[in-house]
């Protein structure tokens, strides 16, 4: 059996690969497991240096990687390269990390007492279709650094530059079984991973709804879970901010909106309303969306069929439309930039995360206003605060309950910071010096002297 694997931008098949099952899921955990005592014995300065090999050799592939998926998940390929950029990054990033694994001495009395991170063993990773190879890296890097041995499930949709990922792996000197992939569904792969006696912990990254279904799974074998989730994050845009600068549309429309940290509830208080809506329909208006390869393009195609036609869903005749971008016509999965003003922070369309380019523009009055509405959402992945007022940004940044969020940008992620959901957004961090206590548990020694 094989996965038809679908570029967005034409419809057409690019690839056909291996469906894994049941059987491939047990085989990919029966060699995650006979490789983890030789994997977590590597020595700490050994473990490092192999990780920097795959970084480079990640680097040297750098190019073709990403136009494999700008050309699989329909991404610029400005963009897929800075995905991949990142993944490399991130490599080098924890390849430091095996030799800074701390544990604390603690005072006690008659003897000495010591901690210590133990790798958990077997990890399965379970990843989405949006960032397919750079969320795998958050996942896979700490992991291995750990001591740990992975079985990374992709989506089904996007799963080559995970399967490249494990060639690269491999050629680089990881050892046989330190890294397998299993390319298929997850209502089959990915609920093996999840209930298999050998599998020690799931990270997973995906929506609120799988990710109940994996908290729940999970308590059967008491795993470790860590759950990076949906999102609905606030935009909030006070009158005193840089409106040109808080109207960037890549807040919501980048990577056509199918992207966990959107900002697609964008909060505009009263006085700067129409000012921001000026420069916001023309910024939104002048994005390039196109095909994905093109240098020039801002914004590619939907991932699926089924993902355009939900989408569309939460912009209905009769829906309040200020204006629309342009798409392309002909095959692909193409749907224009839109927005949606006003909106009630109630309605449908700013309630649920619509995963595409689709925002939602509401009015506040007020610093209590605007964190009321902000948080009024079982969501708390990310978001923005603009405003010239220092004071008030960080009052704002305190009182959202968000996981991440950013003053005057539109950044969530970095390598080397925590990255992870308040409310249902989320369980546990990824990235960041603390990354490795999710792969790790603590172990106390007390030596009596
Ligand atoms: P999804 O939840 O449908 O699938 C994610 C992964 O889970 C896929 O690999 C899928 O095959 C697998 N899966 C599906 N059913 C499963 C099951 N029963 N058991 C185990 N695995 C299963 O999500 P998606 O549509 O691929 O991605 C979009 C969602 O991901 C959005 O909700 C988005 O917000 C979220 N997301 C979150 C983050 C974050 O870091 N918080 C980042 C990117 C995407």
């Amino acid at each position: 059996m094989t996965l038809a694997v679908i570029e967005p931008a034409t419809e057409r098949v690019m690839a056909e690969v291996p469906r894994a099952g049941i059987e491939e899921t047990d085989a990919a955990v029966a060699a995650a497991k006979a490789a983890f005592p030789a994997w977590r014995a590597v020595a700490p300065g050994d473990r490092s240096a192999l990780l920097r090999h795959l970084a480079e050799a990640l680097e040297a592939e750098a190019e073709d990687l990403a136009r494999l998926e700008a050309r699989n998940a329909g991404k610029p390929i400005s963009d897929a390269r800075g995905e991949i950029a990142m993944v490399v990054e991130c490599f080098r990033y924890y390849a430091a990390a095996p030799e800074r694994l701390l544990g604390q001495t603690i005072p006690v009395t008659g003897g000495v007492d010591m901690t210590f991170h133990e790798p958990l063993g077997v990890v399965g990773l379970i990843t989405p279709w949006n960032f397919p190879l750079v969320i795998a890296s958050w996942k896979v890097a700490p992991a291995l650094a750990a001591g740990n041995t992975v079985v990374l499930k992709p989506a089904e949709l996007t799963p080559l530059t995970s399967i490249e990922l494990e060639r690269i792996g491999l050629d680089a000197g990881l050892p046989e079984g330190v890294l397998n992939v299993v390319a298929g569904p997850g209502s089959v792969c990915g609920k093996r991973l999840v209930e298999h006696p050998d599998v020690a912990k799931i990270a997973f990254t995906g929506s609120t709804e799988v990710g109940r279904t994996i908290a729940a799974g999970a308590a059967q074998t008491i795993k470790r879970v860590t759950l990076e989730l949906g999102g609905k994050s606030a935009n909030v845009v006070f009158a005193d901010a840089d409106l040109a600068a808080a109207a960037a549309p890549s807040a919501v429309f980048g990577n056509a909106g199918q992207d966990c940290c959107a900002r697609s509830r964008i909060l505009v208080e009263r006085a700067g309303m129409d000012e921001f809506m000026a420069e916001f329909e023309r910024q939104v208006k002048s994005i390039r969306v196109g095909d994905p390869l093109a240098e020039e393009t801002e914004m590619g195609p939907l991932i699926s069929a089924a993902q355009r036609t939900a989408v569309a869903s939460y912009a209905p005749d009769g829906a309040p439309v200020a204006f629309r971008g342009e798409a392309p016509e002909g095959p692909g999965f193409w749907l224009a930039p839109t927005v949606l003003a006003p909106v009630s922070n109630s309605d449908r369309a700013a309630a649920e995360e619509i995963f595409g380019p689709i925002a939602c523009v509401i009015e506040f009055e007020g610093e209590e206003e605007a964190a009321r509405l902000a948080n009024d959402t079982i969501y708390g992945l990310s978001g923005s605060i603009w405003t010239r007022d220092g004071a008030k940004a960080l009052r704002m940044a305190r009182a959202v309950e968000t996981g991440v969020i950013s003053i005057n940008s539109n950044s969530s992620v970095r390598v080397s910071t925590p990255f992870g959901g308040f409310k249902q957004s989320g369980v546990g961090r990824e990235l960041g010096p603390g990354a490795l206590e999710h792969y790790t548990d603590v172990k106390n020694v007390y030596y009596a002297t």
